[in-house]
């Protein structure tokens, strides 16, 4: 287990880390602010897909943190660098909302609204329509090659648990048979290697803090990062033991970081 002194990036989950929907953790943005006058770098990592990056700097800035955008990561910028990498310039079909299809144009990803499209990509679609999901299974049961954003069932919010990408996933094979080719999102390495690379730093110098067992704490156990769970969202001390997702530390909450 690594001394948590000889961390250089703490990467943060959102929602049950740092937050609860609009109401930031008693004392959490003074700990990250603590976390930059001790020299440690903050990025806000997420699989929401459904946003963009400037979304995150304004609600991160509503909960008192001054964030820039070089410190946002989510699972759409993640998608991007590997569509660059794997599939470029080929049509892009993205069952996702328009703000993340405006984002993915600015990495040049060609994006593509037909169903003979190269790829299919699956992302957190709040605007889902029929006409959409139909087009989806359509190059998905064209054999295609088939990624999607994130794995995670649900998207925590105000109003109750959101269906999310993995919802869709679900519904995706039950239609075709098919699972993704490829999830981008935590807990997968694609997400983990696009971090590495934005923060220019190594798996063994960053630690990612989170509330959830299945994204968070696997995205750094299974990618040699420092595993940190607070249990002020989702987890309980009964998942905790039933896990086999174990953690490098688990603290009550992120203030105990200071
Ligand atoms: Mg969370």
């Amino acid at each position: 287990m690594k001394p948590l002194q000889e961390i250089e990036v703490f990467l943060f989950d959102m929602d049950g880390t740092l937050n609860m929907g609009e109401q930031p953790i008693d004392g959490a943005m003074e700990t990250l602010r603590i976390l930059n006058q001790k020299g440690k770098k903050v990025y806000f990592v997420t699989n929401n897909s459904s946003k963009a990056r400037s979304d995150y700097q304004k609600k991160i800035k509503r909960l008192g943190y001054e964030a820039t955008l070089d410190q946002i990561v989510t699972s759409g910028m993640a998608t991007a660098s590997y569509l660059n990498k794997h599939f470029s310039g080929k049509k892009i079909y993205v069952l996702g909302t328009q703000t993340l299809k405006n984002e993915l144009k600015t990495y040049g990803i060609n994006v593509w609204e037909e169903e003979d499209a190269d790829v299919m990509v699956l992302a957190f679609d709040t605007e889902l329509t029929y006409e959409k999901l139909w087009k989806a299974t359509n190059v998905v049961s064209a054999g295609k090659p088939y990624i999607a954003t994130h794995p995670d069932f649900v998207c925590p919010s105000d109003r109750g648990n959101m269906p999310d990408a993995g919802a869709y996933i679900a519904l995706v094979e039950k239609t075709t048979g098919r699972l993704p080719d490829v999830i981008v999102g935590k807990p997968y390495a694609p997400m983990a290697e696009f971090t590495a690379e934005f923060c220019k730093t190594d798996y063994d110098k960053m630690a990612f803090v989170g509330d959830r067992l299945y994204t968070d704490i696997k995205f750094a156990v299974n990618n040699g990062m420092t595993g940190i769970l607070v249990m002020t969202g989702e987890t309980t001390k009964e998942m905790l033991e039933q896990s086999d997702v174990k953690p490098d530390y688990v603290l009550d909450s992120v203030n105990c970081l200071r």
